[in-house]
């Protein structure tokens, strides 16, 4: 009896040590690569992420603190440092390969600067990029244009910019005029020019007339002299890249009136805001901004009159998106 219990009880103990363990991984502690693609038409789009910022909250303007308060509440979006991101998107029309805004250095903001590395994720490198497209010559629009040493990145594209951009910005007089917070916006916008204006690969526009087949600029000024959107349309589908008129989705989407320290002209800016998220709920464009949270393509939904609504795209596998 006594033999057969402690068997029993053997045998319990040892069905407990040989009850299965389950190993414990280690944590990754990584992202996922900052890159999106959808099918657009015929056309490839790629979003690349340059990488997070904050806005804080002070730098919204012609609105109350208790309303960004209530705002960001709403979204449960972190306050008073707001969620920001920088992205900028790759356009393959299959004759043409696209990168419309180039994002930010690290030495501008050592979270930025990460187009290149996702962009090479995303499996392209600059030397074949053949066009650039910018929305306006803001520091966290054209960070990855030139290297460390000021030479020119994208060795084979013709860089596009809206002239009045590029005047504004590069103009002696405007950079000497302009106050003491503002002059490192000129010179880093010099700097980058002038690589590609001395081998000629600086182009301006005046016109809203197609800069390569299926992608045409849309003026959208305020935010900077010369900012510019882009459309981007194949076989009926219509992407369009609104470089910044959103800056605080949790903000500015319910209150387009919301303007940001960083316009130039903030009235110009709030009007264009306003006509341009009137236009693309209505017509229900599929839209890409440089601000909104990554990829930063979606829909804008009208809620009320002047009040909006950001709705994202789902993450999909690229052969269902079309
Ligand atoms: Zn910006």
């Amino acid at each position: 009896m006594i033999r057969q219990v402690t068997f029993v009880l053997a045998m319990f103990v040892f069905g407990c040590l040989a009850s299965p363990t389950y190993a414990q991984a280690p944590m990754i502690q990584t992202q996922v690569p900052g890159y999106y693609r959808l099918q657009l038409g015929q056309f490839e789009i790629t979003a690349l992420h340059d990488g997070p910022t904050a806005m804080d909250a002070q730098l919204l303007s012609n609105i109350d603190a208790a309303e960004i308060k209530r705002l960001a509440a709403r979204m449960f979006a972190a306050y008073p440092a707001m969620q920001g991101t920088v992205n900028a998107y790759l356009v393959n029309t299959g004759t043409h390969l696209v990168l419309v805004d180039a994002g930010a250095t690290k030495a501008f903001n050592p979270n930025l600067g990460n187009l290149l590395e996702n962009m090479q994720a995303a499996g392209y490198t600059p030397a074949q990029v053949d066009t650039i497209l910018l929305t306006h010559l803001h520091p966290d629009h054209i960070g990855a244009l030139t290297d460390a040493d000021g030479k020119a990145v994208f060795v084979n594209a013709q860089v596009f910019t809206a002239k009045r951009e590029s005047d504004y910005w590069l103009g002696k007089d405007n950079a000497q005029a302009a106050p003491a917070n503002r002059q490192p916006m000129f010179k880093a916008a010099e700097a980058v020019a002038t690589p590609y204006l001395s081998s000629g690969q600086w182009q301006t526009f005046s016109k809203e007339t197609a800069l390569v087949p299926g992608i045409k600029p849309v003026a959208a000024y305020g935010h900077t002299p010369g900012h510019t959107a882009y459309e981007i349309e194949s076989e009926g589908q219509t992407l369009f890249i609104w470089g910044d008129v959103v800056h605080v989705h949790a903000v500015q989407f319910a209150n387009p009136g919301a303007a940001i320290a960083f316009d130039v002209d903030q009235t110009m800016a709030v009007e264009t805001r306003r006509n341009i998220m009137h236009k693309v709920a209505t017509d229900k464009v599929l839209v890409a901004g440089m601000h909104l949270p990554f990829p930063g393509i979606g829909h804008v939904r009208m809620d009320e009159p002047e009040q909006y609504s950001w709705v994202p795209v789902e993450f999909q596998p690229y052969a269902q998106n079309k």
